[in-house]
């Protein structure tokens, strides 16, 4: 698949050099002799550092095993696209169809919750679809003075309350107002205070109970997920589903860091689908996560 035409698969490529870099000199060492233990340990390892995780890494080197007659660098590299991909799964878009769609997003603080929900807004009214935002973390001032920043930068709309007001009451103005204006799309922001962690997974769950009430057509509960603190990721993604049953995964700041493999670790160890994935701080760096895609921009050659 040639990917490259598009600008975020660049982008995406970028930020994986440095697993990638890594792989192509383990591959390299395969030219000329069978793919012995050495290597398969040496890609093993490879896989562990880009925080691949243990289990996954296995069992990636277990498949790669059972492969026969794999004697070039251009032998392994295409094995391991075919085992990396169907670990990954097939692509599970995000559902917004049919409208009106509520989008409820979570994830602990300083993951890139408010900058992502931005790029959805972004991306949704390109896609023609009206969007309200709903700031559901009352409890930080600053976050719902950047949501307004960014609703007013888009030209979305907002429903807000005062800072230490009810959550559950903004979105419940958020749903009444969403069904007044007609719009296609909300997206609510949610706290993400770890250290309250009862309360919190508490007060997520009423959120979604006020949110499931309505009954929209379409709802998502996307987790997201900073990739640059690797395993710490898992354990977020396990904490956040067990209490609202998360839809989908975005994983955000792959840009920069050296553990793309994470999302191996997420694919084996959590089993959500990663919806989107985060490559820069600007509107445009959130890109509909394509599992080949990821694999060809993981892989050298
Ligand atoms: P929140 O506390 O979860 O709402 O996090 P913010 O959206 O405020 O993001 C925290 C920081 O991460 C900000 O500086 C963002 O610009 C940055 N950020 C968010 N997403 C990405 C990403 O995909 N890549 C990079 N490099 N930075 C990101």
């Amino acid at each position: 698949m040639n990917g490259g035409a598009r600008p975020w698969f660049a982008r995406l490529r970028e930020s994986l050099t440095r697993t990638r870099d890594t792989l192509a000199l383990q591959l390299e060492t395969v030219t000329g002799r069978a793919l012995d233990d050495a290597v398969l340990a040496e890609l093993e390892e490879t896989l562990i550092l880009a925080d691949a995780g243990a289990p996954a890494a296995a069992a990636v080197i277990d498949r790669l095993r059972t492969e026969r007659g794999l004697r070039t660098p251009a032998d392994v590299r295409a094995a391991l696209a075919r085992i990396l991909r169907e670990m990954l799964g097939p692509p599970v878009p995000m559902r917004v169809d049919p409208p009106p769609a509520v989008i409820l997003v979570l994830g602990v603080n300083g993951t890139g919750k408010t900058t992502t929900i931005a790029k959805l807004a972004a991306r949704l009214r390109a896609d023609g679809r009206t969007v309200m935002l709903a700031a559901a973390d009352t409890f930080r001032a600053a976050a719902i003075e950047q949501l307004a920043v960014w609703a007013q930068r888009l030209g979305v709309d907002l429903v807000r309350h005062q800072p230490g007001g009810d959550p559950g009451a903004v979105v419940f103005d958020a749903l009444t107002a969403m069904r007044a204006r007609s719009i296609d799309v909300l997206i609510v922001d949610t706290a993400g205070r770890l250290h309250t962690k009862v309360n919190l997974m508490e007060e997520l769950r009423k959120l979604n109970r006020i949110i499931a009430r309505e009954a929209p057509p379409s709802m998502e509960r996307l987790l997201v997920l900073d990739a640059s603190t690797g395993q710490n990721a898992i354990a977020q993604a396990r904490l956040f589903h067990e209490a609202v049953e998360v839809t989908g995964l975005v994983l955000t700041k792959l840009d920069g860091t050296a553990k793309g493999g994470v999302l191996f670790a997420i694919a084996r160890e959590v089993e959500l689908p990663v919806k989107f994935v985060g490559t820069g701080e600007g509107l445009d760096d959130l890109a509909s996560f394509d599992p080949e895609e990821f694999v060809e921009a993981l892989l050298p050659g």
